[in-house]
């Protein structure tokens, strides 16, 4: 099999990320937090070490920041719906996945919130932030947006946005799912208050895990409310961090897993991985390109997504030829319809490459002469 489905979720994972998922599922039997005997406590260390190295590697500037949550959505949805309150205005970019968007539309029902998309396609820095400042009122209480897209490689200038919602006094909130593992992300450089992404794509960790990292002077309601294995006769959640936003058992084995792929793409480097993603983008362009009635959107943008489209083949017949011959890609919206709008696919969306570093300019001939031979 080719796999070229990494925007979905990553494959194969890194080799320590397997090894340390496994180890710990032979070694690590106890329960993280719930009792003290020393596979209970052996469990913790290995938790704590991931939420220091994610900090390190985040620029979070403090491992108890660093909260695990099932995956980005989850993450995303303590930060969205414990940072707005009735009738509070909402920015968000024209690329969001549903993973924001529905977060939205489900506080415009419930609180009446507002919310306003800003552009991004075929804008410079200067334009997004311009829009950007347009669009701000006396409401405007939080910016939500993603650092890189899901379904092209375009990425928001993170840093600036970031500078303009702390010097408005609007929150400011990441989805990093797109971009953990493949651009270099400093939460307090970037002035980014809460930051959501999974353990399963670009840091090459298991499914099961995500993280949600919270600034500084950032405080939440909780999210769900349980036990936490610290002052149990208490009626409510423990105030400290993390042990206030992670209610019931943590999935050990996919933290072990993600602190392997953590250590992994770090040894590896992100410019080298940025950088072979780029060259794949490039050298997959000019081979959909060069077949007649291929389209590649977005195609100024390299990086980690390419998407196409055939001019007569609908994109899920697309992929289902190319899975018929060993590849995998995804194709439809990717749940982010109001990207592709952006874009301008079809109703029946595109098909999508989304590249990692295992991936090789080899797999890159078998797709294109899959292509080349479409019945
Ligand atoms: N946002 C973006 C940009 C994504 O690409 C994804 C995953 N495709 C998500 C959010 C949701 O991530 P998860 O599946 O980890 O909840």
């Amino acid at each position: 099999m080719i796999y070229f489905d990494n925007a979905a979720t990553s494959f194969p994972k890194a080799p320590q990320a397997t090894r340390e998922a496994l180890l710990c599922m032979l070694t690590n039997g106890g329960n993280p937090g719930r009792g003290a005997h020393k596979l209970s406590l052996r469990a913790a260390e290995k938790i704590f070490a991931c939420r220091e190295d994610l900090s390190d590697f985040l620029g979070v500037g403090a491992p108890e920041r660093i909260i695990f949550t099932q995956n980005t959505t989850y993450a995303l949805n303590m930060a969205i719906k414990g940072l707005v309150k009735t009738g509070d205005h909402v920015l968000c970019s024209e690329l969001e996945h549903n993973a924001v968007m529905r977060p939205l539309y489900a506080l415009q029902k419930e609180k009446g919130i507002t919310l306003d998309t800003f552009p991004v396609i075929g804008l410079g820095d200067e334009q997004i932030m311009e829009n950007i400042a347009a669009r701000v009122g006396q409401s405007t209480t939080l910016l939500v947006c993603l650092h890189a897209s899901n379904i092209c490689s375009v990425s928001l200038p993170i840093a600036k946005i970031g500078a303009f919602c702390r010097a408005h006094g609007i929150r400011f909130a990441v989805d990093a799912a797109q971009s953990a593992g493949h651009l270099p992300i400093d939460m307090c450089a970037m002035q980014i208050d809460a930051l959501a992404l999974p353990g399963h794509k670009g840091l090459l960790g298991p499914a099961g895990c995500g993280v949600l990292a919270l600034g500084e002077d950032l405080s939440l309601g909780t999210f769900i409310e349980g036990g936490s294995g610290v002052d149990s006769r208490s009626n409510e959640m423990p105030a400290a961090f993390p042990e206030r936003f992670e209610a019931g058992t943590l999935p050990t084995p996919a933290i072990a897993g993600l602190a392997g792929g953590l250590s992994f793409v770090t040894s590896f480097g992100l410019s080298t991985i940025e950088k072979h993603e780029k060259e794949l983008f490039l050298a997959a362009r000019e081979r959909i390109e060069s077949l007649a009635g291929f389209e590649v959107y977005q195609r100024e943008t390299p990086g980690g997504v390419l998407l196409f489209n055939h001019t007569a083949i609908p994109s899920t017949e697309l992929a289902r030829q190319l899975d018929k011959a060993g590849i995998c890609v995804r194709a439809g919206l990717h749940c982010a319809p109001r990207a592709h709008d952006a874009l301008g696919t079809p109703a029946g969306g595109a098909a999508r490459l989304g590249f990692g570093i295992f991936n090789t300019h080899r797999e890159l001939d078998a797709l294109w002469r899959t292509l080349k031979d479409l019945p």
